[in-house]
């Protein structure tokens, strides 16, 4: 090594060394104690401050704003904060909104208020509903409310949602209304969950209710809950808006409880509250109804050889019968669950058209469609959206278990099936190209034990051919259904494949 590159290296050994010591030196200023306050919640330190008066003036901004926000005079501030003065070496120093933040995650400030706790778990509604996981179910709902008004007030919106200003006063105040011809009167309302309203400090950091408005939404529409708007547009009625947005028409009404009925009265620009319903608790509306239905007269065929063909007369002119029924419904959150017909009275009697046509009988019963059940009935669900799935039939209940199911045209039967949500089903091939599909049957044996090879039915066998109004199984509750009915459907080709229609658009 020669000198020069000597000198060099030591030179750069002697810069280096200098660096070394004058950090050092640095350091050695950072290694005084310093004052600081040590904070402990619950016992366990959380952080080091510079200043107490600096965090105490935080927490009065805080506790400042949080009073302002919910209207109340205290704020309860965790007992178990200890702010301790020490010496020490740590130069790690928290800013004060850190500590407050940290304090108000493992144990938030508080205000007084009321703690409601829905307890669904003994529900009928959460019993029956199969087509929720249950794994994703909420059994116990917490909502936080400032005060019980709140509550009470939101509560009766829910529920006037469900039935009219005047059957709920009627109800409240144990006036029996009287039905003189036809109507309804409700005859029990009641929440199917066990509430209990307590007072509690409710941690600010949680949502509390403080305006009738916003619980209301919250308890009709749960976690969907959200503030989704629709804004009218020229040429949009109830019921396109409801089709847009997946919804029935019942539940936008029961949205917006500003609209009374599929009538109301809307303007364009007006502002609807849309979203899928899932409401809070369980409201059940028992009624007693009597309303007159209509029995549409058949047309019926005499063939006259006599005659010439393609010739035809009228024998007899049809005549519309009226029945009054009366019937005990029950309804759950709107819809409803279950229905049976008291009684019924013929007060015009349905006077069949009678047609002679000229020639030999061709075909039986073909080219109009025939009700697939006995009569009276009630629809209790109708074709379209609700809860946020698309309903593809009709619901036909009321004429009770094991009632025959007719063909509602001429075809030839396609299928006779079963599966966990249809339960037993026959689908029928129509000769104009249309199918109906008849779910919700009972088996052979009389009830809705799934799992029987082919046992749907005894009427009829794939491949038969029927007629208009030939039976073709029995009413039952087999598959996800929570009372007997028949889910009835009509599509125009292949079910699930082609276009499906609202059933009572045929009728
Ligand atoms: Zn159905």
């Amino acid at each position: 090594m020669k000198i020069k590159n000597i000198v060099i290296l030591f030179v750069a050994l002697l810069i280096s060394g200098l660096i070394v010591i004058m950090v050092k030196h640095e350091n050695a200023k950072y290694n005084e104690p310093i004052v600081g306050y040590r904070i402990y919640l619950e016992g366990k330190p959380i952080g080091l401050i510079k200043s107490r008066d600096e965090l105490n003036e935080y927490i009065n901004i805080q506790q400042e704003k949080i009073k302002e926000k919910y209207n109340v005079d205290t704020v309860y501030i965790p007992n178990d904060i200890n702010i301790v003065k020490e010496l020490t070496y740590e130069n790690k120093i928290d800013s004060v909104q850190n500590i407050y933040n940290m304090i108000n995650a493992i144990s938030p400030f508080t205000i007084k208020g009321y703690q409601v706790i829905i307890d669904r778990t003994n529900s009928e509604e959460y019993k029956n509903d199969e087509n929720e996981n249950d794994e994703n179910r909420v059994k116990v709902i917490k909502v936080n409310v400032l005060n019980k008004e709140v509550f009470t007030k939101a509560t009766e919106n829910v529920i006037l949602s469900f039935v009219t200003d005047e059957q709920y006063q009627a109800f409240a105040n144990g006036e029996k209304l009287e039905i003189k011809t036809t109507g309804e009167v409700i005859e029990n309302i009641y929440i199917d969950d066990d509430i209990t309203i307590k007072e509690a400090n409710i941690p600010v950091n949680e949502k509390i209710y403080m305006d009738v408005d916003s619980l209301s939404k919250y308890l009709v529409f749960g976690n969907n809950s959200s503030d989704k708007k629709y804004i009218i547009k020229n040429g949009d009625d109830l019921e396109k808006i409801a089709e847009k947005n997946s919804m029935s028409i019942n539940e936008l009404l029961i949205a917006n409880a500003d609209l009374s009925s599929e009538t109301s009265l809307i303007y364009v620009g007006q502002e609807l509250s849309i979203g899928t319903l899932d409401p809070v608790f369980t409201t059940i509306v028992e009624k007693h109804v009597v309303e007159d239905q209509t029995v549409k007269y058949k047309t019926n065929y005499e063939y006259d050889n006599k005659m010439y063909q393609g010739q035809q007369k009228v024998k007899q002119e049809g005549k519309n019968g009226l029945t009054r029924v009366t019937q005990k419904v029950k309804m759950i959150n709107g819809e409803v669950s279950q229905a049976y017909i008291v009684s019924s009275e013929e007060l015009s009697p349905v006077v069949n058209r009678i047609v002679v046509k000229g020639g030999k009988q061709v075909k039986r019963g073909d080219g109009e469609w025939l009700w697939p059940t006995n009569f009276p009935y009630m629809i209790s669900s109708r074709f379209g959206w609700r809860w946020g799935r698309m309903h593809r039939g009709v619901d036909i209940c009321g004429t009770g278990r094991g009632s025959p199911i007719y063909a509602a045209r001429a075809g030839v039967v396609t299928d006779i099936k079963s599966d966990s949500s249809s339960g037993y089903y026959v689908i029928i091939k129509h000769d104009n190209g249309y199918y109906t599909r008849y779910a919700h049957l009972q088996n052979t044996n009389g009830n809705d034990r799934l799992g029987l090879t082919n046992s749907a039915t005894k009427y009829v066998y794939v491949g038969k051919r029927v007629n208009a109004h030939d039976v073709i199984g029995e009413m039952g509750s087999s598959g996800g259904s929570t009372g007997v009915h028949l889910h009835f459907e009509i599509w125009d080709g292949v079910p699930f494949v082609a276009q499906c229609f609202n059933p009572l658009l045929f009728y």
